[in-house]
């Protein structure tokens, strides 16, 4: 399968390419060239597959010609290594829990994939791969967890100092191996223009083979679909058959996933994107003028981004059709004060612990089985554990989380990481001289 730029749907890349750069020259993002779907026997009797299967058959479907099907049995069953289970809150609402993986967040689904492909395709290359990747937080942690070990390549972190939290800095800065990271004495934003001057830097791009770990990769849009046909499967079994899913969403990668999904045959009534105070799309879809906004600092900051860079892919996904996105999206928006009161509810109706952005989706599936009754489950995407989002979550429920497996040992472990300043000359020459 090929893949062209949103911005040009006559240029053709093959996989391995697009996957490289991240990003078409045009700044368009990749799309596949046609949407695969999946065999209706196999819809119909999912109740019988399990993730890793559900996984590999989608895989298949997009990659059968760019990657032997052995390998990439081999690089799905590496990479989707973790449950995600459906827990029910009551008859028709169900989590899907996505923070089962190493970092506790569901951007492990993307990362851990796309990490194995790239190192796939690196077997035939002679040098490094040097991943560089800014983060505020979760992706990082994402991507240094899945390419912890994976031949062939080595990441480079830049993180803020002192903006995330401990779990996070502890995912960022203990592994060791081919992962290292360095603490810059700036914003987010300066890690973010740090890594890109790199990536226009001639001298460094002649020295070292560059590639960023994008979060618009379509290595990690392709098996964040896996998980809405598990979903399903696990529905069926409980003799569901109607379903809407909730997805908090920042950058809709992950509500683009569950679309690109439904394209290919998943059954589904509906989705409902859940929001905070960044609500470009939310306005959008109301006004049919897309006006992004500078992001706005909230407690479920995974999601503070003001000019989604995935939307661009579901426009494209629906022919720009606005009113068809509005019959199968609906859309809430909740501010911290409403953040908080969900955290609590779910904490007080169902003593379940949600993480920030969890408790939006809860919101916004309740407020939208309110304006929309009907025999449907709702399921809302739960996409961290709340472990890592010690300042968002009112203390007394916070003091009741439980570690998942996994977390102590970070504390068994020391922290490394490189401490400089926004300069671009001393990253460069970190970059450089520790080759
Ligand atoms: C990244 C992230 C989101 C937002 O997902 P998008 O794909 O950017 O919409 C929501 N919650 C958590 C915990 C995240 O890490």
């Amino acid at each position: 399968m090929k893949f062209y730029s949103t911005n040009n749907k006559t240029l053709r890349t093959d996989f391995k390419d697009a996957v490289f750069n991240s990003l078409p020259s045009d700044k368009g993002l990749y799309m596949p060239e046609y949407i695969p779907k999946l065999d209706p026997m196999f819809i119909k009797n999912i109740a019988q597959y399990s993730l890793p299967d559900i996984a590999f058959e989608i895989a298949y479907a997009f990659l059968k010609d760019d990657i032997p099907s052995a390998d990439l049995k081999k690089i799905v069953n590496e990479a989707i290594n973790f449950e995600a289970p459906v827990k029910f809150l009551d008859r028709e609402t169900g989590v899907l829990e996505l923070f089962h993986g190493p970092s506790f967040a569901f951007k492990d689904f993307g990362a851990r994939f796309m990490s194995r492909v790239m190192g796939y395709f690196s077997q035939e290359e002679d040098q490094l791969l040097d991943v560089l990747v800014a983060t505020s937080g979760d992706t990082g942690g994402a991507v240094a967890l899945g390419f912890l070990g994976v031949a062939g390549t080595r990441v480079t972190i830049l993180y803020p100092k002192g903006k995330v939290s401990k779990v996070q800095e502890q995912q960022l800065t203990t592994n060791g191996q081919n992962i290292r990271a360095i603490e810059i004495d700036g914003t987010f934003d300066d890690c973010q223009a740090l890594v890109k001057q790199a990536f226009n830097d001639s001298e460094l791009n002649k020295e070292l083979r560059l590639t960023s770990a994008n979060s618009i990769n379509i290595a990690r849009l392709i098996p964040q679909t896996f998980y809405y046909f598990w979903a399903y499967a696990q529905l069926r079994i409980q003799g569901i058959h109607e379903v809407v899913f909730t997805v908090p969403s920042g950058n809709y990668g992950n509500i683009g996933a569950g679309l690109l999904a439904y394209k290919m045959g998943l059954p589904v009534s509906g989705f409902v994107a859940a929001t905070n105070a960044n609500d470009t799309v939310p306005r959008f879809l109301d006004s049919g003028n897309y006006e992004p906004r500078p992001s706005v600092q909230t407690l479920a900051n995974a999601m503070d981004v003001g000019n989604p860079s995935n939307w661009v892919r579901i426009q494209d996904l629906f022919d720009q059709d606005l009113n068809a996105l509005r019959a199968l999206i609906k859309t809430y928006t909740y501010d911290d004060e409403a953040t908080k009161k969900g955290m609590q509810e779910m904490y007080d109706k169902f003593h379940y612990i949600a993480c920030p952005h969890t408790a939006i989706a809860y919101l916004a599936a309740k407020e939208n089985r309110a304006d929309h009754p009907g025999e449907y489950a709702s399921i809302l995407l739960s996409t961290a554990h709340a472990c890592k989002f010690p300042d968002a979550i009112p203390a007394e429920i916070f003091d009741q989380v439980e570690l998942p497996k996994g977390a102590e040992a970070f504390d068994a472990k020391q922290k490394q990481a490189a401490d400089l300043n926004v300069d671009h000359d001393s990253f460069k020459a970190y970059l450089l001289d520790n080759r």
